[in-house]
């Protein structure tokens, strides 16, 4: 291997105790570590920080002037305070010390330097408390640090800790480029040069120490297109990976499962779930394992797609396992797999059909005894469909020959754990994979996330939906509409229709904090006491029972059993059953997947409080049915305030698509892929998803040809370490939110 000076430790470099800190600050351990520590921005000398824009508990540093000094003494204790205001010529900062009166020596007005610390407001007046600063050197006696730092005409200002100043990163980083040699490429040559890129060692060079902003674009231009590069040969040797396993083909003309299940629909599959169907037939008949994406917004039917699959395979005498993000639906699907079967799901059981299948299910949560009789039937093979939450995934779950994966809500789960079932397969054979996922995204993306997929798109929803009517209610302003809301919950629920309420909160902080099995997720608000004035399940059901006497109200929340979720549930679908539900309370534990047609109406409290994919996705509980669907968004945000219009978008369109680019548009951009994929956002720095379309598109075909080249990358060792760290990163960040 050739000589990388990436790869050194940092400890050489820039002495052992800066080292310390930065393995601390961030985890930095190489070379490479600290120089992919990009500028957040670069102040250019002489141009003052517009100090309007900072932000109350944000930590910056800012260019800014001296304008005046004042050094009095403490009252309480000896010692003395100098409070310097700096300026940038419109507004002021109070930059205050305590015990250092030497400070004063140096601090003059009309100086002007860097500084930093963290924003807050005292009475008004704004100040950054743990102050540092470093000022810009005035004569020649000045500190040689401050020289160095601000020979070049841009200032790097670089993401900083309270132990760490952006200045001192910028003084390791100097240390570093002035003692770096001979760096390895992870771009060939090849493709540097058609693309007219920078090589790495220049590229770190400027966008550390640039000279101007056109240095800067050409480093930026380099580092975002190998962010993509990288990216998209993991993606093409995945794909190609796959291409060459094999994998059982699983077809046969006329199953009798699925044509037997196909008369039993009652309602007619719209064209997209028909040649969507006919794409994923294809796949299964293949002899190399499917890989394949399924969009389709709430409601479009992506189950019976995944169903019809799952029958396909079980008429080729395989397997199929479900995977649900929940036990709740988890528990949804499995009831409503076995309805939708009837007969055909009851094999061996009296008035079961000869030619039928069996349904487990497996959760966590399940008693030993129960789970012991469904892994029998997996086992044996007995049942022809699984469905289950990562419980799954487990050791002690053993196919007898699983054909087909299927994923549902696939955002909420990792690459790992796709791959982990997809190895159940037998005789070193995979299982064809089918993954679903509501929230649509743009291509670019998809290209991002996905790259290793081939997509189907449901672009339809089935015929003879009403549209759900959405309307955002103010307490403030309109606090006659709740009331009449309540009034709506009564005359819906004497009409046995079916009303979730939807609150931000579970509660009853203090009375049991801590979880009592089940699943919590990670995005039911916690119970941080600070948040009581947000709407909490436990209040809000307690409520309802009082001011509705006479309706059935009941919880659901992440908190309870899975037992007991599965039977409030059960109770709650089932508009027959004596025991049912009116009301049910919950958080958002409903928000994917669960289909109750008699649902028509949604009254979501406080729902500021949750993103717009989220709300939609909320939204997508009701109407599913025939009955006409009517959402009611409550809130006490400000007209006009962002939260306000955020509600004010999902009111106005049921559109998923156009919600999710509105979504995405408004959203932080590591936020984009964490939101589509878990673990896919620590190795893109620059890289802008929705945005760089172009670079992705032609880092993904440069990606093609290397690996259709040179698969083991075997004559591009720098690009294979790059890979190896990319995965190891994905992988911790992973096991990190797991
Ligand atoms: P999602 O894509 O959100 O997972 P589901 O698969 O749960 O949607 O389907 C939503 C509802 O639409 C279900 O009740 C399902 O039975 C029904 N459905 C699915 N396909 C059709 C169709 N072609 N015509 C009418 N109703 C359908
Ligand atoms: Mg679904």
């Amino acid at each position: 291997m050739t000589s990388d000076d990436l790869q050194r430790p940092l400890e050489g470099v820039v002495g052992g105790k800066t080292a310390k800190v930065l393995a601390k600050s961030f985890g930095m351990a190489t070379v490479n570590d600290l120089l992919r520590h990009y500028p957040r921005r670069y102040a250019q000398r002489g141009e003052l920080t517009d100090l309007s824009t900072l932000t109350d508990g944000e930590s910056v540093t800012v260019v800014a002037e001296i304008e005046s000094v004042t050094v009095r003494p403490m009252k309480q204790r000896r010692g003395s305070i100098v409070e310097v205001v700096v300026t940038d010529g419109k507004g002021r900062l109070s930059v205050t010390f305590f015990n250092q009166a030497w400070r004063e020596r140096e601090m003059r007005a009309g100086r002007s330097g860097l500084f930093s610390g963290q924003v807050s407001s005292f009475r008004n007046k704004r100040q950054l408390s743990h102050p540092q600063f470093l000022l810009f050197p005035e004569g020649v006696d000045d500190d040689p640090e401050a020289i160095a730092a601000f020979a070049g005409a841009l200032i790097p200002v670089y993401p900083a800790t309270g132990s760490l100043t952006s200045w001192q990163i910028a003084g390791a980083v100097r240390m570093v480029l002035d003692t770096l040699g001979e760096v390895a490429d992870p771009i060939p040559e090849q493709v540097r040069v058609t693309e007219g890129l920078a090589d790495l060692g220049r590229a770190l060079r400027l966008i550390h120490r640039p000279v101007d902003f056109a240095e800067v674009e050409l480093a930026r231009a380099r580092l975002k297109f190998e962010e993509a590069f990288v990216l998209q040969v993991v993606l093409a040797q995945r794909r190609q990976q796959m291409a060459h396993l094999t994998a059982t083909s699983r077809s046969v003309l006329d199953g009798p499962m699925l044509t037997a299940f196909d008369k039993r629909l009652p309602f007619v599959l719209t064209a997209g779930q028909n040649s969507v169907g006919a794409e994923i037939e294809k796949d299964l008949a293949g002899t190399h394992p499917m890989h394949r994406l399924l969009q389709g917004d709430v409601g479009s039917g992506k189950t019976i797609v995944a169903l019809r699959a799952m029958l396909s395979v079980v008429d080729a005498g395989g397997q199929a396992a479900l995977l649900a993000p929940t036990e709740v639906l988890a528990g949804q699907h499995y009831r409503s797999i076995r309805t939708l079967l009837g007969p055909l799901a009851e094999r061996g059981r009296l008035g079961g059909a000869n030619d039928g299948t069996r349904v487990a299910l497996l959760t966590g949560s399940q008693r030993t005894a129960q789970r012991r009789v469904e892994l029998l039937d997996v086992i044996t093979g007995d049942a022809g469909i699984v469905v289950g939450t990562h419980a799954l995934i487990q050791d002690t779950v053993e196919f007898r020959d699983l054909a087909l994966v299927v994923v549902d809500e696939q955002h909420r789960f990792g690459v790992e754990q796709r791959a982990a079932l997809a190895a159940k397969a037998r005789d070193g054979t995979r299982p064809h994979v089918l993954v679903m996922t509501a929230t649509p995204i743009p291509r670019t993306v998809a290209m991002t996330v996905f790259g290793d997929l081939d997509i189907s798109t449901l672009s339809e929803l089935p015929a003879g939906r009403t549209p759900i009517a959405t309307h955002v209610i103010s307490t403030r302003e309109q606090p006659g509409h709740l009331i009449r809301a309540w009034e709506r919950v009564k005359e819906e629920a004497a009409q046995n229709h079916r009303v979730f309420v939807v609150c931000p909160r579970i509660g009853g902080e203090g009375i049991d904090g801590k979880s009592i099995g089940g699943e919590s997720r990670e995005d039911e608000v916690g119970d941080d006491p600070s948040e009581t004035s947000i709407a909490s399940v436990l209040t809000v059901a307690q409520s309802l029972a009082l001011d509705l006497p006479d309706l059935r109200v009941e919880m659901l929340h992440g908190r309870m059993s899975g037992d007991a979720k599965e039977d409030v549930m059960t109770r709650f679908a089932d508009t027959a059953r004596s025991d049912g539900i009116d009301v049910l309370v919950a958080t958002t534990v409903i928000e994917v997947g669960v289909d109750v047609p008699d649902a028509n109406t949604m009254i979501i409290l406080d729902a500021d409080r949750f993103g717009i994919s989220q709300l939609h996705q909320l939204r997508g509980r009701v109407g599913r049915g025939v009955l006409p669907g009517l959402c009611l968004l409550v809130t006490d945000a400000d007209a006009g305030s962002p939260s306000r219009e955020r509600l004010l978008a999902v009111a106005s369109t049921t559109d998923g698509f156009e919600l999710s680019q509105l979504d995405l548009e408004m959203r932080r951009e590591g936020d984009v892929l964490s939101s589509v994929q878990s673990g896919r956002r620590s190795s893109l720095r620059l890289l802008e998803v929705v945005r760089d379309e172009d670079i992705i598109d032609r880092a993904r075909t440069a990606a093609h040809a290397i690996v259709e080249s040179d698969a083991e990358l075997t004559s591009h060792l720098a690009l294979k370490l790059a890979i190896g760290s990319l995965i190891a990163d994905e992988q911790a960040e992973f096991l990190e939110k797991a």
